[in-house]
């Protein structure tokens, strides 16, 4: 066991601790899983509330919904990365920052919820957000972690689409822009670079300096 999840003492919720510095993003997904499995009865009410929020997408998360469901989705151009992009998912930017997260419908829900049976269309290809959401308080060190794996897949993802875009000879499209401003070096190569899957990525090289303190505690 490389990561233990466990209940806090202090909350109602959640805490982890990382045992091994070779933990992965995928060790950090099944140890949340083994979690829900063992002390949840009942780890979903399917009130399909977690799946009307926003659902900011990793590098990843796109290659697995590619790999999956290239056919579901009809996507069929040579660049599948920049169909899906421009098809599912919503790019929105402020100045330098920029966003890409799964599309929704005009109400705001998941594109990929099925909100007549409440569930997932797309379970087994959902994103990092969602395959780490448990729902429960959690402590500071693990809400940190979640953001920071999720924050640096989305800023390798953007780096991928502007790459691409450049590649192709085209402006970088957009859902919504104010004020755009980015520019590919504010994202430059990081953990999630060349990587296929959450097995290949360690969680060191993803956390900051800080909360590694605050999460690593050796065997
Ligand atoms: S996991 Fe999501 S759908 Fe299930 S009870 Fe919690 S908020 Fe509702
Ligand atoms: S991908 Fe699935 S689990 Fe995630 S928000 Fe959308 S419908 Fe919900």
């Amino acid at each position: 066991m490389s990561i233990k999840v466990f209940k806090d003492s202090g909350s109602k919720g959640y805490d982890l601790e990382i045992l091994d510095p070779s933990a992965t993003v995928q060790d950090y997904l099944d140890a949340l899983n083994n979690f829900i499995d063992t002390n949840m009865s009942s780890p979903c009410r399917g009130c399909d509330e977690c799946c009307w929020e926003r659902i900011p997408l990793t590098s990843v998360d796109v290659f697995k919904y590619i790999e999956t469901s290239s056919k579901e989705l009809k996507l069929g151009s040579e660049n599948l990365l920049l169909e899906f992009l421009k098809k599912y998912c919503y790019i929105y930017v402020e100045g330098r920052v920029v966003d890409i997260s799964l599309g929704f419908t005009l109400e705001g829900a998941c594109s990929f919820l099925n909100q007549t049976q409440k569930i997932c269309s797309n379970y087994l290809a959902r994103s990092l957000v969602c395959q780490s959401f448990v729902c429960l308080e959690s402590s500071e060190r693990a809400q940190d972690l979640r953001s920071q794996l999720v924050n640096t897949g989305m800023d390798e993802l953007v780096r991928l689409w502007l790459m691409e875009c450049q590649r192709h000879g085209q402006k970088p499209f957009t859902h919504e822009a104010h004020r755009p401003c980015f520019n590919i070096s504010d994202y430059p190569l990081n953990g999630f670079s060349n990587k296929k899957n959450y097995s290949q990525i360690l969680i060191k090289d993803i956390c900051s300096g800080d909360l590694w303190k605050k999460i690593y505690v050796g065997k």
